[in-house]
């Protein structure tokens, strides 16, 4: 045969890498192992929290992979051996590959804040993957009294999409506003500065007025302890703030399987060559997505997609004794603050001395008028059809 490819994780890195070496070389066998019949995506979660989409708007189905000629399997991998180059799957099935791609997306370091674990997630949702917890999260927020506190814990550096606990704060502010307008939103970060913040802080301001605070890791914003029963937290200098509905996103790393096939650092993520997102420890595998050292490309469903398809060509072309081809890469994050107010970042990226660099780009300007913003807001959506399709249509 042509070779055989194993790809685990069916979310925008996983997915896209399927199709596109499926559509590049369709005599190549491509199994792609996913434990979900419907991946429900991070990427417009927050809308749905803030009312302005639907869950089921979120899922996507398998269907259209299937009828490229990739061999869909809804299990769990459980074990990589790389010497064999055999997966395990939960089921108890083996998959032998000639390549190896993971996109596991992250994982969450249980307890690095104190208390927070899964069991704790059931009550003081992250919602940082998406599916029940978003659910769970929105039915809070429904549930929560006029009057009450919303209150987010937000990680340090690196973490999935970086501008995504504040378009989710814009988001459930957008709700509050409406339907519970003498709420609070309260935000303890771990960090001094975020994405887009100049951008996000104005539109606060504008919206929501003082509905808003955010303390940042000088003023004593790092959470350190977590009590998911009280729905409280501590932070560093000892102060118990408590909510009526708790969200706490902890630090992450890469996806549990990376850590088992051997593919990641003592930093939890996995180093990559970024020509080729092939493992710089083990040769074979390629990772892309969340679970790769990447920076200064975000953790972004974008950029996942966009490696994917490196890494695909790059599969393509070593399975038929071909060089790696030059690679490019582009990221862009939209992020809605208020139903027609949008912003966005966007680089492109190119490789200097082996490594991605950022080669142009930047962020919405700062004095645009309503109309810009509108069709920032249009653009975004318009975004979320196009990689939806590109990635599972
Ligand atoms: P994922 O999409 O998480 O896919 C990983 C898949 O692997 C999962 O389906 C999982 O089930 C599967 N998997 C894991 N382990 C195994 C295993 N052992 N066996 C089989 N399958 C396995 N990005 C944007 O570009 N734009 C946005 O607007 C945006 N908004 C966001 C908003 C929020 C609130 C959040 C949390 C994230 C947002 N993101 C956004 C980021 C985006 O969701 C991620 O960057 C993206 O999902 C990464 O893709 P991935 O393939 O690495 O991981």
């Amino acid at each position: 045969s042509a070779g055989r490819v194993v790809v685990i994780g069916g979310g925008f890195g996983g997915a896209t890498a399927a199709k596109y070496i499926k559509r590049r070389n369709p005599a190549i066998e491509v199994t792609l192992v996913e434990p979900s019949k419907t991946y429900y995506t991070c990427p417009f979660s927050n809308l749905y929290l803030g009312g302005l989409r639907t869950f089921e708007q979120q899922g996507h189905g398998f269907a259209e992979l299937r009828a490229l000629g990739v061999n869909v399997i809804h299990d769990h991998a459980s074990g990589v051996d790389a010497g064999a180059r055999k997966v395990s799957l939960a089921a108890g099935r083996v998959l032998s590959y000639d390549k190896l791609l993971l996109s596991p997306g992250i994982d969450f370091r249980w307890n690095a804040l104190e208390g927070y674990d899964e069991a704790a997630s059931a009550l003081a949702p992250h919602a940082w993957k998406a599916g029940k917890q978003s659910v769970l999260l929105r039915k809070q927020l429904e549930a929560m009294p006029d009057g009450g506190t919303f209150l987010m814990a937000a990680p340090a550096n690196p973490f999935r999409c970086p501008p995504g606990p504040y378009e989710r704060v814009s988001m459930v502010a957008h709700y509050l506003k409406r339907n519970k307008p003498k709420s609070k939103i309260l935000i303890l970060d771990s960090k001094d500065a975020f994405s887009k913040q100049g951008l996000f802080q104005a539109g606060w301001e504008r919206f929501y007025g003082d509905l808003i605070e955010w303390v940042p890791l000088a003023k004593d914003g790092k959470v350190v302890r977590v009590d998911a029963k009280q729905r409280s937290v501590e932070t560093e200098f000892g102060h118990i703030h408590t909510a009526d509905v708790l969200n706490i996103i902890p630090p992450q790393k890469a996806g549990a399987i990376a850590e088992q096939a051997g593919v990641t650092n003592q930093s939890g993520w996995v180093p990559v060559n970024h020509q080729t997102f092939e493992s710089e420890l083990i040769a074979g595998i390629y990772v892309v997505g969340d679970a790769t050292v990447a920076a200064p490309m975000p953790k972004s469903g974008f950029s996942a997609n966009a490696q994917a398809k490196v890494a695909a060509a790059a599969i393509v072309n070593a399975l038929a004794g071909k060089p790696p081809a030059q690679a490019s890469f582009a990221n862009t994050c939209y992020s809605l603050i208020a139903p027609d107010y949008g912003i966005s970042v966007a680089h492109l990226y190119k490789l200097k001395d082996g490594k991605l660099a950022e080669a142009s780009g930047g962020v919405s300007p700062k004095e645009a008028d309503d109309n810009f913003r509108k069709l920032e807001a249009e653009y975004g959506a318009a975004w979320y059809s196009a990689i939806a399709f590109d990635t599972w249509g």
